[in-house]
């Protein structure tokens, strides 16, 4: 559906999940509960596979975590990445424990011998390994050399992830993607511009640390819009200080505003003004909070007037537009039905629901 050329990249399997290649550029998230405790882990999981999270990331800070893995993974259908630090025993038990990949940075996790048992459990489970790399990890000799990645300069991270995917495959190991993760934007953008340049493995994008719902959707839409929009980038995840429900939504969005992917409905609404004579905010919400438990690929406008409402929309499969103590529901910029404030958000719910069946039976 985009006129978008990706960069090729070599495919590897997150569990059923194929990442690089042709694959779909992948939607990720990672939980925020206690990983041990495996029933908020797993509630949290569904919610998340729901919304079209198509790979969860669980943090492995200790033994029970790792332990737990086998039983979250056998309560959810999307594959299940450990995230792992320093200690490389937590990266085999969650390989033993059913983990289906491993983040790690190999350059962290004690040396060459520790590295090297890691890197054979993950040949034996075969399981690939993301070698993640952040700003803050880099090693101090390539600091002294290149100094602090900015955005003219972002080169310590790229040679710093190139050393570490070397010392995968000193042991023969090629199951890899990359992430190179700085809180800056820009040097997002040139870090990995470059990191395409000189490697074909699958890349993970992300923006570190990019804040709550505004400041991170922002930071990583245009971070990841871009990369995205030149042909870079694999899979990624949005990184927001929020419920990671809105992670995969931001993530979907930022899809489909590319053209790139689209899943379940999209919704236009105007911001409003001097003609709105109706409470369009709080419908225009309603309308969205039940439009993200839709899987059809509508087209939803909801507009404040009528002046320019269905015209404006005419491309909407269905909309409403706001008139004087009324709505106005129309199909393909044609008006459908008149229905009184009141009784609007119900009638126009159940019209919703109504083209999503007949959409999903055709
Ligand atoms: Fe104003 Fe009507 Fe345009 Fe909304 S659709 S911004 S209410 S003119």
């Amino acid at each position: 559906m985009t006129m978008i050329k990706r960069r090729s990249t070599r495919q590897i399997m997150v569990g059923t999940v194929p990442v690089g290649g042709s694959a779909p550029i992948s939607v990720q998230s990672m939980t925020n509960t206690d990983t041990a405790d495996i029933d908020a882990t797993v509630a949290q999981i569904k919610r998340l596979e729901q919304a079209g999270c198509e790979i969860i990331r669980v943090a492995v800070p200790d033994m029970a975590a790792a332990r737990a893995i086998r039983a979250i993974r056998e309560a959810s259908t999307i594959p299940l990445i450990a995230d792992i630090h320093f200690d490389w025993r937590l990266a085999v038990a969650a390989m033993e424990h059913g983990a289906q990949a491993i983040r790690i940075n190999p350059g962290n996790l004690g040396g060459p011998e520790k590295l090297a048992r890691t890197v054979d459990a993950a040949k034996h489970h075969r399981v690939p390994i993301r070698v993640g790399v952040n700003s803050g990890s880099i090693e101090k000799d390539l600091l002294r050399q290149y100094g602090y990645p900015t955005p003219d300069r972002p080169t310590a991270l790229i040679e710093s992830a190139l050393r570490n995917v070397k010392l995968l495959e000193v042991q023969g190991f090629g199951e890899i993607k990359i992430s190179i993760k700085s809180a800056d934007v820009l040097t997002t953008i040139s870090a990995y511009r470059l990191l395409s340049e000189r490697t074909d493995y699958p890349l993970h994008l992300g923006v570190t640390e990019a804040g709550g719902l505004i400041a991170g959707t922002v930071k990583s839409s245009v971070a990841l819009g871009i990369l995205l929009s030149e042909g870079i980038g694999d899979t990624f995840r949005i990184s927001l200080t929020r419920d990671p429900v809105e992670e995969v939504q931001v993530g979907y969005a930022l899809l489909r505003s590319l053209q790139i992917r689209q899943r379940g409905p999209e919704l236009i609404s105007c911001p409003t003004c001097g003609r709105t004579r109706i409470d369009l905010f709080s419908l225009a919400e309603a309308v969205e909070r039940y439009a993200q438990t839709m899987q059809a690929p509508v087209k939803i406008a909801v507009m404040g007037c009528v002046v320019n409402g269905p015209g404006e929309a005419r491309e909407a499969d269905i909309g409403v537009a706001g008139g004087n103590g009324v709505g106005i529901i129309f199909k393909k910029g044609e008006i459908y039905k008149k229905v009184p404030e009141a009784e609007l958000l119900k009638v126009f719910l159940e019209e919703l629901q109504k083209l999503e069946q007949e959409r999903l039976a055709q």
